[in-house]
């Protein structure tokens, strides 16, 4: 029997392989794609994910092969001035630099990490987990279903649900959640190789809360052409919320170039960076209802299916991998028990639920809901709209709330210590000796 069984080989369940690997416990993911593939396209990975991604042996030069670190994070206003800017990663006094990185590729190399470390059988591809069964002894019963037929019972001591925003493990550990809640935005995401703009790493959001254009490199530039890929999300709000088509679609450029048609300065040209894009993914803006707990005795939820978030505050992927560490560090007290999934329940889900809400109220892009309620979004001198410390106390409450204050990340003790291993489970046998 493997101890513990992971559902999903996104993000976190990749992240939550490699840790319970470092710790010496052994696991086994269900990835229900056949084939493994770099799907999606920019993410932000904050300094506290990239410290842990560096903890499970993952390197700076492997991140600057899937991205890039960033260096600034700037809000500007319709008329192209700057509302709010601040540096990122090492040089606003971060120990680890934050990522931009292409989600895709981020997952291959740790999907290629989790095979070369534990073997290629420790990912099964084509099964979908679709229950659990709480077992008599402690245990649980894993359910699966494979693409190619036939399904299987098997029995683990723990099932983690890394199974994203249409979590099967959440559904059946929640079943009266409500629907997938959408606030009434939609994004248009894709890629364009593009000249790279103020720092050359800059993450730039443009607009107002009603309507934007969120744009950054995820690659370094090509030493030929100086051109990097750029990741832009162009989003939409509209009043009436039952617009909404179809989720995650490919579609093409023209259904949504018009809203931006006439978004150019002369540093910006917004038409001609979409339509620079091969393809756009219409994605609705989603996030879930936060649940009272991620933890059902010996099956937890982790990362999008603990706490789908919308992506204001670019943390969902890095909550992922934060998510899988503090599992692992509470294992290393607790053994894989599901004492450490009820520790893991107390730490995180009370916390990351308050967050999960708080992106909903735009997250650190209030500060444009601000200046849209004060001066309807035009202005000539933003301190005169938002003085700079009101700006800079909104922005330093939400990266404390977020978990990458600057002095609270750098004084942290490493999630956990180099050469920590998970606390020995006592068999029934040691147990009834006592
Ligand atoms: C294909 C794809 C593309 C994405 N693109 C972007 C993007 O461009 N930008 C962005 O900000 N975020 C994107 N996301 C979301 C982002 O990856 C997550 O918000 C974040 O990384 C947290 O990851 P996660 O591992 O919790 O969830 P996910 O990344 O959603 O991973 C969940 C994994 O579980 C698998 N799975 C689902 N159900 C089951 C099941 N029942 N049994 C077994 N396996 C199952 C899925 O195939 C997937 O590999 C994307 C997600 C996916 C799946």
């Amino acid at each position: 029997m493997t101890p513990v069984l992971i559902a999903g080989g996104g993000i976190g369940g990749l992240a939550t392989a490699l840790t319970l690997h470092q710790i010496g416990v052994p696991c086994m993911v269900f990835e229900s794609v056949r084939e493994m593939k770099p799907l999606g396209v920019g993410i932000n990975l904050q300094p506290n994910a990239v410290r842990e991604l560096y903890d499970l042996g993952i390197t700076e030069a492997e991140l600057d092969e899937v991205g890039l670190p960033a260096k600034e994070w700037a809000l500007v206003g319709l008329n192209g001035n700057d509302i709010y800017s601040e540096t990122r990663g090492r040089l606003a006094g971060y120990q680890w630099p934050q990522y931009a990185v292409h989600r895709g590729q981020l997952q291959m190399l740790m999907y290629r990490k989790v095979v070369e470390r534990m073997g290629a059988g420790a990912v099964r591809l084509g099964a979908r987990v679709t229950g659990y069964r709480r077992l008599p002894d402690g245990g649980v019963s894993v359910q699966v279903a494979y693409a190619d037929g036939g399904c299987a019972d098997l029995p683990a001591a723990l099932l983690i649900g890394a199974d994203g925003i249409h979590s099967a493990v959440r559904a059946q550990m929640h079943p009266d959640q409500p629907p997938i809640h959408w606030g009434g935005s939609i994004m248009w995401r894709g890629v364009t190789w593009a000249k790279p703009i103020r720092t050359g790493a800059s993450f730039v959001g443009l607009g107002t809360h009603k309507q934007r254009i969120v744009f950054y490199p995820i690659s370094h530039p090509d030493p030929q052409t100086g051109l990097a890929l750029i990741n832009w999300i162009a989003e939409v709000t509209w009043d009436d919320a039952t617009q909404l088509e179809g989720w995650f679609r490919p579609v093409p450029i023209e259904t949504f170039l018009h809203h931006f048609a006439d978004w150019t300065w002369d540093w910006l040209d917004v038409p001609a960076l979409i339509s620079g894009g091969e393809f756009a993914f219409e994605n609705p803006m989603i996030d879930r209802d936060p649940v009272p707990t991620w933890v059902d005795g010996p099956v937890a939820l982790l990362g999008d299916a603990a706490h789908a978030m919308y992506p204001t505050g670019s943390n969902g992927a890095s909550q992922a991998i934060v998510d899988a560490r503090v599992l692992g560090a509470l294992m290393c007290d607790h053994g894989a028990t599901p004492a450490a999934l009820a520790a893991y329940d107390v730490r995180l889900c009370g916390p990351i639920s308050r967050l999960v809400l708080r992106n909903r109220g735009a997250g650190p892009f209030g500060l444009l809901n601000l200046v849209d309620e004060r001066c309807g979004g035009r202005f000539d001198n933003i301190d005169h709209v938002i003085p700079p410390d009101e700006r800079n106390a909104f922005m330093a409450d939400y990266k404390a709330a977020a978990g990458f204050a600057i002095e609270t990340l750098n004084r942290a003790p490493a999630t956990i210590a180099p050469g920590a291993r998970a606390a020995a489970v006592p068999t029934p046998e040691q147990v009834d000796a006592v």
